[in-house]
């Protein structure tokens, strides 16, 4: 059951986002303006919008900006937040409850439910039969269907356009389930090229690699930062998932792909660089400070891009 905005993962009329497989470019796009148009209302007219709506949020795994611009974004939209961190502890899953019944259950109070969880399928599985539509803010490895959006928002502004960019994406392409979404995204935009740049054992799940070529993604395997980020667009940086390791050995490598001064002095001056953030220490602080450092734009345009989701979601238009 994949889901954007599109017919798919329809269910009695309800619309999910759980992951990025049913999404169109127009999904994007209307996400994307109506993001634009969100963040320059004003607070009154704002609030009316989901005036009266309760979002429900369950986080089965911890998140700081997801859940935070989540909340916010409810808010300032006239929603009530109801919610559980930490909801392995402090949720009936303690007792055993499916993800389903959850849905069901919580679907009786609020009126969409933001969920992160740790397993990458069962959201996706169980949003088939929840009566509200269900938001992925994280499943496991799996996907991370917001990030994507509001990535892709972040390279719309900042360079103007998505289609033709050649992006290279870089650290831990394995675990990482931003990228995986992002990926997924980027090949509804033509002429996309991208470069994955990764410590051997962390590279891009196979199959995810064969289907997203399948579908017509230009993907190729990076060779030395020095020869491919003088080329580059975009470069998305992620962190070592290191929660998600099953051996240590799959660190090996890692220290090549990190960001300092030397890295960003081979990138074009047009370039950015983005992560969905946190950093632990792949990008250099020192790094800050470039113009080309747009990840603290990037994790406040997610606050815009969440609003825009639930906005269109719920109706906050009116339908
Ligand atoms: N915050 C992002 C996520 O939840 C990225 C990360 O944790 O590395 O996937």
């Amino acid at each position: 059951m994949l889901t954007g905005a599109s017919e798919t993962g329809r269910r009695g009329g309800v619309r999910h986002l759980v992951t990025t497989d049913g999404l169109t470019r127009e999904d994007v796009f209307r996400w994307m303006r109506l993001a634009q148009t969100l963040r320059t209302l004003p607070r009154g007219v704002l609030a009316q919008r989901l005036a009266g709506r309760v979002i429900a949020t369950l986080f089965y795994e911890p998140s700081t900006r997801t859940r935070l611009s989540f909340e916010s974004a409810a808010l300032k939209l006239g929603a009530h937040v109801v919610g559980a961190e930490n909801a392995v502890e402090n949720s009936s899953a303690k007792k055993g409850e499916t993800l389903a019944d959850v849905f069901r259950i919580v679907g009786a109070y609020a009126d969409a439910i933001v969920v992160r969880h740790h397993e990458p399928y069962t959201m996706v599985e169980a949003a088939s039969v929840a009566p509200v539509p269900i938001i992925n803010a994280g499943a496991g490895w799996g996907e991370h269907p917001t990030q994507a959006m509001l990535d892709v928002y972040t390279i719309w502004r900042e360079l103007g356009r998505v289609e033709g960019l050649h992006v290279a994406v870089m650290g831990d392409l394995k675990y990482g389930r931003t990228v995986h979404s992002l990926l997924n995204v980027l090949r509804l935009f033509p002429g996309i090229r991208v470069t994955l740049l990764h410590p051997p054992s962390l590279g891009l799940p196979e199959t995810m690699a064969q289907r997203l070529k399948a579908e017509g993604l230009q993907l190729q395997e990076g060779g030395p930062l020095a020869d491919v980020l003088p080329r580059v667009d975009v470069l998305y940086q992620t962190r070592i998932q290191r929660e998600r390791l099953t051996s240590q050995d799959e660190l090996d490598g890692a220290s090549q792909y990190r960001i300092g001064p030397v890295e960003l002095a081979l990138l074009p001056a047009h370039a950015r660089i983005l992560h969905p953030l946190p950093r632990v220490d792949e990008i250099d602080p020192a790094v800050d400070d470039d113009p080309r450092a747009a990840y603290f734009r990037q994790a406040e345009n997610g606050l815009y891009m969440r609003m825009a989701i639930l906005d269109d979601l719920l109706g906050g238009d009116g339908r």
